[in-house]
């Protein structure tokens, strides 16, 4: 059914298919460990398999997610965009994202400098209307904890971003995550 990742570059930011479902792409941006592919797969397959990588290239997983109103969110997500290697693509990565999930590692300062960064290229390249998270994860490591959630929560308010703690680990927040991401996704009207 996916012609390929390619076939969404460019795309409008979300396309309603019908007046209850609604499919949009998601990008995933950080310094590489801090756990991006760990969420995707708790969130798409319901694991945490760190030996698993799923990204080799450019890597492309869709899932989706029932709503409580019964409609649906399909989140074609791509975990490829802040790899070092691509950074000169990252613009087209962002290019018809309706929704950019920016982790850091709670355990890490410089990764949060790092989702900094990709927050200022978000507001720089991204689309006006694009939803944007800030996710600390490896909340489970709160013993190690350098960043402090009350640091976060002001930055992403300063920034319009919804911020929240997560555990690809144990899965904590992960749902979450995507269900507050699918409520703050403008929605259509239906024209009929
Ligand atoms: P990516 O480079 O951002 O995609 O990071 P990965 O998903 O490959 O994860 C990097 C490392 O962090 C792996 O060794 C994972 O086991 C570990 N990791 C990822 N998420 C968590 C988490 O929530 N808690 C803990 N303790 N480790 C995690």
């Amino acid at each position: 059914k996916n012609a390929g990742p390619l076939s969404s570059l460019g795309n409008e930011s979300s396309t309603v298919t019908d007046s209850k479902n609604l499919r949009v792409k998601l990008v995933l941006l950080g310094d590489s460990g801090v756990g991006k592919s760990c969420i995707v797969l708790r969130f798409v397959r319901g694991q945490f398999d760190p030996s698993s990588k799923v990204t080799v290239g450019a890597s492309f997983l869709s899932q989706t997610l029932a709503l409580q109103d019964s409609t649906t969110v399909k989140f074609e997500i791509w975990d490829t965009a802040g790899q070092e290697r691509y950074a000169a693509l990252a613009p087209l990565y962002y290019r018809g994202a309706a929704v950019a999930v920016v982790v850091y590692d709670i355990t890490s300062p410089e990764s949060f400098s790092k989702a900094q960064y990709w927050v200022k290229e978000l507001q720089k390249h991204g689309s006006p209307d694009i939803v944007m998270a800030l996710v600390g994860n490896k909340a489970d490591l709160h013993e190690n904890r350098s960043v402090s959630a009350q640091d976060a929560l002001e930055y992403a308010e300063k920034n319009g971003m919804f911020f929240i703690e997560t555990s690809a680990k144990t899965a904590d927040n992960i749902n979450q995550l995507f269900e507050e991401i699918a409520k703050r996704l403008p929605r259509t009207p239906s024209s009929s």
